[in-house]
């Protein structure tokens, strides 16, 4: 590992502060994303300022009925929060499918939506990887592609975001509140994150120093919500594909309101609005269902390893809308 400063954060702005000042500087959360890297060899910041005891560990109802997750608080305290537990159990579901219960007790909710693809290329430093080291080109295209993107990619990356949590936060319409050198900004989750482009080394929209301070839940909860994670082993592996709702059907059978996200199909958690054009004010049917999934799948791009994974989406939105419409709100 190559030497580097460590200090601990005394405030959230003096944090921003330091490392917005610094080019080599990043923030620390749980580390168990940044130090792996710092190990490899695909991060090497000079100074970590480590956030994890900053005062951003709660999770509290607003005035307004919308919930603030503290960007240090972990995954395992947020999975297992009453409130969230009642109120978004969606959340709930998706961090419990993810990592470990060892890795879920260190990893925050900033880390967590921070976290850098598993993109085998990008994890090995001998090859290249336009996302580690812009232009270098990308060993995925032409290699290994059954874990990549089918949805949104581009020719300088196919890689896909790795957070289930992130998938579960951008059904519920979950905002992201930012601090940086000039203030405070809240923005949609949806847009923290952004496809690869020809600039596939730029996971976020975030700027250097920007520091995550919260994640908002919006305070409606009349839905139903289900998360459903497709892997190669039961328990401790990342998502083939998964699928998060959250639907309103009135008492007739129709679909006030739906809203869906797709995880290991893009560089971001994948929001299906064209699945959910389908379904606002269509009654749940099958035949619905069906028509939802094929209008998201019809721009879908499967790489020489990958096709499955039309079919697997295809099969799991149908599945958990199926579910919904049944009145079960458990993934
Ligand atoms: C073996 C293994 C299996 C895993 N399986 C899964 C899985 O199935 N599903 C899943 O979703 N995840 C999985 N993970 C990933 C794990 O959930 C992440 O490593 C973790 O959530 C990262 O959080 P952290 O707090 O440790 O982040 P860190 O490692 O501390 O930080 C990650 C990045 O975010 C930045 N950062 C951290 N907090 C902030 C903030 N508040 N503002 C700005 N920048 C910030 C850091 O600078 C760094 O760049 C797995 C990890 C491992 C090692
Ligand atoms: S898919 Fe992206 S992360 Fe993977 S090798 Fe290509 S450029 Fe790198």
């Amino acid at each position: 590992m190559i030497p580097f400063d460590y200090e601990r954060a005394m405030g959230a702005a003096s944090a921003v502060a330091t490392v917005t000042g610094h080019s080599g500087a990043a923030f620390l959360a749980g580390g168990t994303n940044l130090v792996d890297h710092m190990k490899l060899g695909i991060a090497t910041p000079d100074l970590l300022v480590d956030i994890s005891k900053l005062p951003l560990d709660t999770i509290e109802e607003l005035p307004d009925g919308r919930v603030r997750i503290g960007a240090t608080v972990r995954n395992s305290d947020l999975a297992a929060h009453p409130l969230i537990r009642q109120r978004y159990p969606v959340l709930s579901q998706a961090l419990l499918a993810g990592a470990s219960g060892q890795l879920r007790n260190m990893a925050t909710t900033g880390g967590n939506l921070l976290q850098r693809t598993r993109c085998v290329y990008f994890q090995d430093v001998s090859t290249p990887c336009n996302k580690r080291e812009p232009g270098t080109g990308c060993s995925a295209l032409g290699g290994y592609t059954r874990n990549h993107a089918i949805l949104g990619a581009s020719d300088s990356c196919v890689a896909v975001h790795p957070s289930d949590m992130a998938v579960a936060m951008a059904a519920l319409d979950a905002k992201v509140v930012v601090l940086g050198a000039h203030g405070k900004r809240s923005l949609p989750l949806t847009a923290l994150f952004r496809n690869p482009g020809n600039e596939p080394n730029r996971d976020t929209t975030l700027e250097h120093g920007e520091l995550i301070i919260a994640v908002d839940l919006p305070a409606d909860t009349s839905s139903l919500s289900a998360y459903r994670k497709v892997r190669d082993r039961a328990s401790y592996a990342f998502a083939l594909v998964s699928v998060a709702a959250v639907v309103d059907i009135d008492d007739s059978g129709t679909f006030r309101e739906a809203r869906i996200a797709l995880g290991g199909v893009a560089h971001q958690p994948w929001r299906a609005e064209r699945a959910e054009e389908v379904l606002r004010g269509a009654e749940a049917t099958e035949e619905n269902f069906r028509r939802a999934a094929d209008a998201e799948l019809v721009f879908a791009s499967p790489l020489p390893d990958n096709a499955f994974k039309i079919p697997m989406v295809r099969n799991t939105m149908i599945a958990v809308l199926r579910q919904l419409a049944g009145g079960q709100n458990n993934g």
